[in-house]
């Protein structure tokens, strides 16, 4: 028997194979699929695009919202409608997915990578006016694993040095700034709707602003860059980029659920606290107190001494009926990034990237499964 507080006394145990994040379907998804299909608007128009655009925005408390094929194009078009190209360059986080600096790249832009602070694993404020040249047009905060990023200090700085902020909130929705909602808290916002993001579409992506000439802009660039009044009409480079009906049939399902995904993820990370508070010496990402977590993955820093490599550790749960992912690999070690980065150093990135790792954390993981990853974990430590 173990005791755990806030469990009473349970025998942790795993019925079935533990995955980081898998959708969870539990409202009108099937009936609004079905709704496409008998009135056949299955392509990039109809009725549930635009609904969910409307109710997307209002659950970000903003202006607009347009949707794309996934979060790497929202990206994408986020910079592009910034006006971001040859020449440019723009601030990102190294510790992140890939997507977030080849958005950049795809503009013809240059990411500058910027170490993490140790805490939260977000981009590392202090340095940011270090990073800052003359061809910097954009910071890139990247929400990471649903934590948001202190805002003030990044609004403040990029004021001052007449920069957009882009929020890659790909991991973020509902997560929360003082109160206000990430899509909202700087220029323009991204959002990820694939299979294992908070709420999902299979692939999908949104982007949020408060700009309507900027919305218009990304809104043309989104549909082959066609003029909105004279069809077949291309005044600009544009690209295909829409989501379909039926992705965003399954997305406004999944979006009148959203406050219940974010409850259930944050019931879990409450527990995965509570339980981590006996094993200090595992690193958890905590919720600063200005902050809403929405703990998109729950992740663990191994300690420094611990008996077994990061991926020994991924191997042995993996045994357990645990599925585990490791931390992203920086940007600055990818070997198309390295000589961008030449000559500058993350230590703090790089020690928390090679000893962090995603612990399971979807929906429908119950408390007696928490407890049992934490379980296997402890034992690993003995
Ligand atoms: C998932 C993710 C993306 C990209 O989203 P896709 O929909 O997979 O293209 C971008 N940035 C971050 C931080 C992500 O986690």
């Amino acid at each position: 028997m173990t005791e755990r507080k806030g469990l009473g006394t349970v025998v942790p145990t795993a019925t079935r194979f533990l995955p980081v994040a898998a959708p969870v379907f539990a409202g009108n998804e099937k009936a609004y699929v079905n709704a496409c299909l008998d009135s056949t608007w299955i392509s990039s128009r109809g009725e549930f695009l635009d609904r969910f655009e409307r109710e997307f925005a209002d659950f970000c408390g903003v202006q607009h919202a347009l949707t794309c094929i996934n979060g790497t194009a929202a990206l994408h078009l986020a910079l592009l409608g910034l006006g971001i190209g040859p020449g440019d360059e723009v601030i990102v986080p190294t510790l992140t997915f890939v997507a977030s600096p080849n958005a950049v790249s795809y503009c013809g832009a240059t990411p500058v990578f910027i170490d993490i602070e140790p805490e939260t694993w977000n981009l590392d404020i202090s340095q940011l006016e270090s990073k800052i040249t003359p061809k910097t047009k954009a910071i890139m905060v990247v929400h990471l694993f649903g934590h948001p990023v202190d805002m003030d200090p990044v609004l403040e700085i990029a004021r001052r040095h007449g920069l957009y902020v882009v929020e890659d909130a790909a991991e973020a929705i509902g997560a929360e700034y003082k109160g206000r909602r990430t899509g909202g808290l700087g220029d323009v916002a991204t959002f990820s709707m694939y299979g294992n993001k908070i709420i999902t579409s299979g692939e999908g992506g949104v982007i949020t602003t408060n700009d309507p000439e900027l919305a218009k802009r990304m809104k043309m660039l989104r549909g082959q860059g066609q003029d909105f009044e004279r069809r077949y009409w291309f005044p600009i480079l544009g690209y295909n980029y829409r989501l379909t009906n039926v992705q965003a049939a399954i997305a406004l399902a999944q979006l009148e659920q959203a406050d219940w995904h974010i409850a259930r993820r944050r019931e879990n990370a409450a527990l995965y606290a509570e339980l981590f508070r006996d094993l200090p010496q595992f690193q958890i990402q905590p919720e600063k107190p200005w902050a809403k977590n929405v703990y998109w993955i729950n992740s663990v820093v191994l300690p420094e001494d611990f008996p077994l490599s990061r991926d020994e550790t991924m191997a042995a749960l993996a045994k357990q009926g645990i599925e585990t992912r490791p931390f992203f690999y920086p940007m600055h070690t990818l070997p198309m990034y390295t000589s961008l980065a030449a000559g500058q150093a993350f230590p703090v990135a790089d020690t928390i990237a090679a000893r962090g790792m995603n612990l399971p954390s979807g929906a429908d993981l119950t408390p007696n499964e928490v407890a049992y990853v934490v379980e296997q974990l402890a034992q690993l430590a003995r």
